[in-house]
């Protein structure tokens, strides 16, 4: 299978998914991860119809965007995001998935305040407490939120989760339900911002499927779009 082939299949598995947990196709966001991937493959994937892409790492970001290669999509920051790096970052992308931490938060803030914009932010829950993961713990969520709420150049729109790589299908369904259910409460408890919360950002690969299942609107997948990915070290 080519390009358009697997991007066919991946959205065939999401409408699927979604019919048979009796929600509208039309509801989620089939968004490309397109880390290392290049400027020509993301123009490709274009072509034949992605509509959003998210980028992990600045570095990638800017150079692709030099390149003017997400031309007719929209684009997303969903990787782990420095504080000295925001700038590249705040205004240039429609949403940032990876908000993990309060000074993170009041950096975007900030820069947005600068540039005279609203950025649209999600915050990255660490559902199953991985030492190895950034995110807010679900218990500080809440107060996350209301920081958020309070600053002027942030405009909170949900919650991301990167749960443990399943292993079989099911495996994470239990995590998508709680990212569902936390956001659940923080909208009730919000109620002044509780309109603007309606992104779950949850599913990958390995168990989209079960996250749309469990009520997600944006599932982040690359390499059942673009194949495996040669493995790369952190970016400095
Ligand atoms: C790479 C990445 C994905 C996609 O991962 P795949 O398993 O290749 O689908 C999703 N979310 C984030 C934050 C990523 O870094």
């Amino acid at each position: 299978m080519g390009l358009e082939e697997h991007i066919k299949h991946v959205q065939a598995g999401i409408a699927e998914a979604a019919r048979a947990a009796g929600r509208d196709p039309a509801s989620v966001t089939l968004l490309a991860a397109t880390k290392t991937q290049s400027s020509d493959t993301i123009r490709a994937a274009i072509a034949a119809g992605i509509t959003a892409c998210g980028e992990n790492r600045v570095q990638e970001l800017t150079a692709h965007l030099a390149e003017d290669a997400y031309r007719g999509a929209e684009l997303h920051f969903i990787g782990h995001l420095q504080t000295n790096k925001v700038k590249y970052v705040v205004g240039k992308v429609a949403l940032i998935h990876s908000v993990s931490s309060d000074k993170l938060l009041r950096a975007i803030a900030a820069q947005a305040d600068k540039l005279g914009l609203v950025q649209d932010i999600l915050l990255e829950i660490n559902l199953a407490g991985e030492a190895s993961k950034s995110g807010f713990a679900p218990e500080e969520a809440p107060a996350a939120a209301r920081l958020a709420a309070a600053l002027g150049g942030v405009r909170l729109r949900g919650l991301m989760c990167i749960p443990p790589v399943a292993r079989h299908s099911g495996e994470n369904f239990h995590h998508f339900r709680a990212l569902r259910q936390l956001a659940v409460d923080i909208r009730r408890e919000m109620v002044d911002n509780n309109r603007d919360m309606d992104v779950l950002s949850m599913g990958m690969s390995g168990d989209y499927r079960d996250a749309v299942a469990a009520g997600s609107t944006c599932v982040r997948v690359g390499s059942a779009l673009f194949g495996p990915r040669p493995s790369v070290p952190p970016e400095g």
